[in-house]
């Protein structure tokens, strides 16, 4: 029997024995593999159990996610990243209960046509809750694949994901393709991990060309990363009759329906005084006088990174208008809790809330 034949035998009696009890196994209700699913993706599976069994507790049924307001989704998510997912996950779930009866498709193609459930998650719920025979492909699976087989094509190009697409597809055993798939997903988080596999304790050693040939570290092949860039940026705090001034930013892009204080990039030449007079004329059409210096923020995301200045600011006689915000606020600061923000607007918010003494 050769290591294709020998990989599902292999990896499915470890994962019997050793999988670690998460609050989503050992169920197949589609709703809690797709939610587990979307929060799991760039995420920590530790980060990922506090928020899902609050999910759950708020948000049971699909029609429940279908029933509530963004905002409580949004809130609901807030800490957790990448935002499009929850917002994505609304949105499907709201279409779901309007064009399907609230019922999730069994096959993967059809699950790919729900917004926000790409190929790696309609695979996963078509797999584990309907038991379909289609391999999932997340960073997990891709680096024990790349070290069994000793692939030595980049990952993350359009030849690797082919290559490694049609190998997942010869792979796949014809019963427990869920159980299978889970498999795979945690021996790569708990045995096959970047920096340092557990090679004597994996199930797979006898078959691993990487391991034989001692190259784990070299597989799986990736491109250089390119050069993250570092933006500055400005946020304007506002004040007046004890309240502050927050937007809330349109539903598209980077942190879409989040609530923010008002401001946006530096650009070339201009002080950070001058980019966060231009940003507020440009957002909410009014003259700002920019005061003191609150605090300074970091923040890395996926492809840069911020280094915000957060200023005191007086708005001169006009009255905001929300251009490019979707609506705009005056909350007191014991307020801004219930407003979901990005992980720099809370740390704001929350060290206007301590300044106030009401933490
Ligand atoms: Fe990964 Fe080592 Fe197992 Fe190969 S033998 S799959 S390198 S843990």
């Amino acid at each position: 029997m050769d290591a294709k034949q020998q990989f599902a035998q292999k990896i499915l009696p470890w994962y019997h024995t050793h999988a670690r009890a998460l609050p989503w196994r050992g169920t197949s209700d589609p709703y809690v593999v797709w939610i587990s699913e979307i929060m799991a993706q760039q995420t920590r599976i530790h980060t990922v159990i506090p928020y899902f069994e609050r999910w759950m507790q708020r948000f049971p049924t699909l029609e429940s996610l279908a029933n509530a307001g963004l905002q409580d989704v949004l809130s609901a998510w807030e800490g957790l990243g990448y935002y499009s997912r929850a917002r994505n996950l609304w949105t499907a779930a709201v279409s779901v209960v309007h064009d399907l009866d609230g019922v999730l498709p069994h096959s993967r193609a059809e699950l790919e046509r729900i917004q926000g459930i790409g190929r790696y998650t309609a695979a996963a719920i078509a797999s584990i809750a309907f038991g379909e025979r289609e391999p999932v492909l997340d960073g997990n699976v891709k680096r024990v694949l790349a070290r069994v087989f000793d692939i030595a094509t980049p990952i993350g190009t359009p030849q690797g994901e082919r290559e490694l697409w049609s190998l997942a597809e010869t792979l796949i055993p014809t019963g427990q393709p869920g159980d299978y798939n889970q498999a795979v997903m945690e021996l790569g988080a708990m045995v096959c991990t970047p920096r340092s596999p557990d090679c004597p304790n994996c199930p797979l050693q006898t078959i691993c060309l990487a391991c034989e040939l001692g190259i784990q570290a070299q597989r799986p092949v990736k491109n250089p990363r390119p050069k993250v860039p570092t933006y500055t940026v400005t946020a304007a705090i506002f004040e007046r009759k004890g309240k502050v001034l927050i937007a809330r930013r349109p539903n598209r892009g980077l942190l879409g329906g989040m609530w923010e204080f008002p401001g946006g990039k530096v650009e070339e030449g201009e002080s950070l005084q001058q980019g966060l007079v231009r940003e507020i004329m440009e957002e909410l059409n009014a003259g700002i006088h920019v005061c003191d210096l609150f605090g300074e923020y970091r923040h890395a995301y996926t492809h840069f990174k911020v280094h915000l200045y957060a200023f005191f600011a007086n708005l001169n006689s006009s009255e905001p208008v929300p251009l490019e915000a979707s609506e705009i606020r005056w909350v007191s600061r014991a307020e801004l809790k219930d407003y979901p923000m990005g992980k720099i607007d809370r740390s704001i918010s929350n060290d206007l809330v301590s300044q106030n003494g009401l933490s």
